[in-house]
């Protein structure tokens, strides 16, 4: 509220300003980054990195096929083509081995262009195998676009993520770790890129004293209001990490002989040290049942008392939008989609309230 009410009281109420610059600090500081620049959503961070490096009509462009949509979208916006990417069963995300088929495959084939970027994401907070699939990249000489999404706070290897990629993104939508209301932000090492970032998000102006245009720019700069609610929020965030997962940790001590669960060896031995190999952010707790008939049963029954459980996201290639696009793996995604469920997990959740959802999952 300081933050908003000194807006206000400044007139900064503009896609621009004090909180905006302020806010842009704040992430660089936290997660050890040169440059930032603060969006109006994660969607268009992803559009803008898209457009920054190059990707065209005809191109394609690899992303994991277990996501949400807002990490593919954005590549059709450009015109590109996605070709997803099945999960390897550790960490639910990018397997590095259906990554480097796909590439191999396409690299012999005589037909086909390299594609122009690589999207890996880090679902629910957890790490994907950066070291792997960086590699993997370097050798192929593709760019990577880091999609830490639901990453913010979390790291690999000590290190946080939206840093391993030439670019990264964040998201501060309502539902995320932290929130500005709806907001996004794209990170480098490279300021060219940041510095491009934010020409194309406000309308591509050139420098001169009338209107001058010789790009096509976007209306995608984040207000200044909403980055004073950002700056509030990086306050809380290790927080909403720390809380998120204590409920993780929770919900594991009770549920571990029954259902799997994304990665437990980064938290188990209740290491709470952000330099563990994988260090999730548990932005939401999902588990994985024995059967679709069981997690049916259980999202019914938490239904029945009020509380919303969701199955986990359905892989993009088995939406009917991209039911045409390539898809490399074994079907991983597929069998985490059947099964599996996200726990209420919000990080101002009181024990009590989980003691409750415990209670119906248990006497399910
Ligand atoms: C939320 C989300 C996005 C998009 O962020 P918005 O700010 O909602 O546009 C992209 N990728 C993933 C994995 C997300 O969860």
């Amino acid at each position: 509220m300081d933050y908003i009410n000194e807006a206000f009281k400044e007139n900064w109420i503009a896609p621009l300003g004090p909180n905006v610059n302020g806010f842009e600090q704040d992430i660089c500081e936290y997660s050890g980054i040169d440059h930032c620049a603060a969006l109006s959503s994660g969607t268009s961070a992803i559009h803008l990195a898209l457009i920054m490096l190059g990707v065209n009509r005809g191109d394609t462009v690899l992303t994991q096929s277990f996501t949400f949509a807002a990490s593919a979208f954005p590549i059709t916006y450009v015109g590109a083509k996605p070709i997803f990417i099945d999960s390897e069963k550790e960490t639910w995300n990018m397997d590095p081995n259906a990554l480097e088929d796909c590439l191999k495959q396409i690299n012999e084939s005589t037909n086909q262009h390299l594609p122009k970027a690589i999207i890996p994401v880090h679902l629910y907070g957890m790490p994907a195998k950066m070291d792997e699939i960086i590699e993997i990249a370097n050798k192929y000489e593709i760019p990577v676009i880091e999609d830490a999404a639901e990453g913010l706070g979390a790291s690999y290897k000590g290190k946080k993520l939206g840093t391993f990629g030439d670019i990264g993104i964040y998201s501060f939508n309502g539902n995320k770790i932290i929130t500005t209301s709806g907001g996004g932000a794209l990170v480098s090492n490279n300021e060219d890129y940041v510095n491009q970032a934010r020409f194309l998000a406000t309308q591509a102006r050139d420098n001169a004293p009338h209107y001058e245009h010789t790009q096509i720019g976007y209306n995608y700069r984040m207000s200044n209001i909403s980055a004073g609610i950002g700056r509030g929020q990086m306050q809380v965030l290790d927080e909403h990490v720390k809380r998120r997962r204590e409920i993780w940790q929770t919900y594991y001590d009770e549920f571990k002989d029954v259902f799997e669960f994304q990665n437990p060896s980064d938290s188990n031995q209740r290491n709470n040290k952000s330099t563990n190999q994988l260090y999730s952010n548990r932005w939401l707790t999902t588990i994985l049942t024995p059967s679709y008939q069981k997690r049916e049963e259980i999202r019914l029954a938490l239904e029945k008392e009020n509380i919303e459980a969701r199955p986990l996201w359905k892989p993009m290639h088995m939406q009917p939008i991209f039911k045409e696009s390539p898809y490399y793996g074994d079907g991983l995604s597929e069998r985490l989609f059947e099964k599996g469920l996200c726990l209420p997990s919000g990080s101002n959740m009181t024990e009590e309230q989980q003691a409750r959802v415990i209670g119906v999952i248990k006497n399910d």
